[in-house]
């Protein structure tokens, strides 16, 4: 993981009661830890590792409606605001910029899927607008690439991961939350058909209601429960150069590289066009289900067959609440960098812009995604087990959602009204 995440003091004791638990100390979890003591609702967040330790320091920092699901963007218009109004509200700084996203289309046929994602947007007044070839010769220049066009929006924009949720969860603990690490959960205690607290690797703690905010961990921890909830792994390796001139500060994503400027003035990048798909049980369970993403996306996934198949297994599926959990077994997923994707991102992206042959590598990670046959996440009630809420399978683009995320689920937590309708975000639509 990136070493610039920021570590953050938590509690060592596990209160006996509270309202609210949280599992999952991602940015999902922490705001909505941080949303629930702000309305002085006692919220207590468990996190297996530390804050932010998987998903949500890894990522590239991406805030954006671009290429969003239509359903999905109102969310983001949420989150929008609520990324601007961050340092008001937490005392600090992290790293927000709304210096725009452009992706790139390297031909007619791509540069078309933009144009019809621009009509599917049409109606929620974004300004998202298409560019041609000269415009991003302008907006970017130095590049050697041949673009028939971009498609641009300039109110989206970025923000340091690594201090984010760290940043959030210190603001949510000066509310009133308690957080603990270092403590799985390992099951949900039941009575009278509902939830009546969460057993711990550290002890039992009795709420009235529990939030799993577990990213890619959430399928296995309802499986347990006899919650079905489909989600499968890919892997997303990042780069990170030091400080370097660029060409410029918008981020940008080609076909088969992206980059956006870190604000320690080095470039965070990706290999756009390739994501590692470790083989797992659960491919041969729900694979099904994913034909229909799959298609326009086969030349995306480099398969690895192996290792991380039988690692799987021996994590187990089923436990009881006395068992070492599979939380435990793996408190923080850290997967193998595949620096043979990081150098092909460099030497694409070298080839569009010569000015990063300058660049140098600072360090580089890489971290698994939870993604849902749509793409979209699931943030709602779990009916079979009342008492139970989840937000989890964000599709590998929930961190520039996920305030917005966690903030909802505060709200289903808590009843009535809903910072966005919900309807999107239905368990049952599986
Ligand atoms: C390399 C990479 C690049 C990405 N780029 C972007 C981007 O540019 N923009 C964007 O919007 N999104 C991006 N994403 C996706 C984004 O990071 C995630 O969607 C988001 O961080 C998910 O947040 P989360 O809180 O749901 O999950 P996580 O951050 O994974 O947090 C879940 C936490 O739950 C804990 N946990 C799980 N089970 C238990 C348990 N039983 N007991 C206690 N703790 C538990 C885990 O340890 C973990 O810390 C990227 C992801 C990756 C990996």
């Amino acid at each position: 993981m990136t070493r610039m995440l920021e570590s953050v003091t938590t509690s060592n004791e596990l209160p006996s009661s509270t309202d609210v638990v949280i599992i999952g100390g991602g940015i999902v979890g922490v705001s909505a830890a941080l949303a629930l003591a702000e309305r002085n609702i006692p919220v207590v967040l468990l996190e297996k590792g530390h804050i932010a330790c998987e998903q949500s320091s890894r990522n590239l920092g991406w805030i954006r409606k671009t290429s969003r699901h239509a359903a999905d963007v109102p969310m983001s218009l949420a989150a929008d605001q609520l990324w601007a109004n961050m340092p008001k509200r937490i005392g600090r700084e992290v790293g927000y910029r709304q210096n725009g996203i452009m992706f790139l289309a390297p031909t007619e046929d791509a540069l078309a899927v933009h144009e019809s994602w621009l009509k599917s947007v049409d109606s929620l007044s974004l300004d998202s607008r298409l560019l041609s070839s000269a415009e991003i010769h302008q907006k970017v220049p130095g590049g050697k690439g041949q673009w028939a066009g971009a498609v641009y929006t300039p109110s989206d924009g970025y923000a340091e991961a690594a201090q984010a949720a760290p940043a959030i969860a210190n603001a949510a603990i000066s509310s009133g939350a308690v957080m603990v690490q270092n403590c799985a959960v390992r099951t949900l205690a039941t009575s009278a058909g509902r939830v009546s607290g969460v057993v711990t690797e550290k002890g039992e703690i009795r709420c009235k209601q529990v939030l799993l905010a577990g990213g890619a961990w959430s399928r296995r921890f309802l499986g347990n429960h006899g919650v079905k909830l489909p989600t499968l792994p890919l892997i997303c390796n990042v780069l990170r150069t030091k400080p370097m001139d660029g060409p410029t500060d918008i981020a940008t994503g080609g076909p088969d590289f992206s980059f956006r400027k870190h604000q320690d003035g080095g470039y965070v990048i990706t290999q756009r066009g390739g994501l590692d798909c470790p083989i797992v049980p659960d491919h041969l369970l729900i694979g099904m289900k994913y034909m229909d993403q799959l298609g326009p996306n086969r030349q995306l996934l480099r398969i690895k067959l192996g290792k991380p198949f039988f690692h799987d297994l021996s994590l187990g599926r089923s436990w009881k609440a006395t068992d070492v959990s599979p939380f435990e077994k793996e408190r923080v997923r850290d997967p193998e960098v595949n620096h043979g994707l990081n150098q092909e991102a460099l030497a694409n992206l070298r080839n569009a812009w010569p000015v990063f042959e300058k660049a140098e590598i600072a360090e580089a990670w890489s971290g698994w995604m939870d993604i849902t046959p749509d793409s979209i996440p699931v943030i709602d009630h779990i009916k079979d087990i009342p008492g139970l809420t989840v937000a989890t399978g964000f599709s590998g683009h929930g961190f520039g959602t996920g305030p917005a995320a966690g903030q909802l689920a505060a709200d289903l937590v808590c009843g009535g009204s809903t910072i966005i309708d919900p309807a999107p975000y239905r368990f049952n639509r599986f």
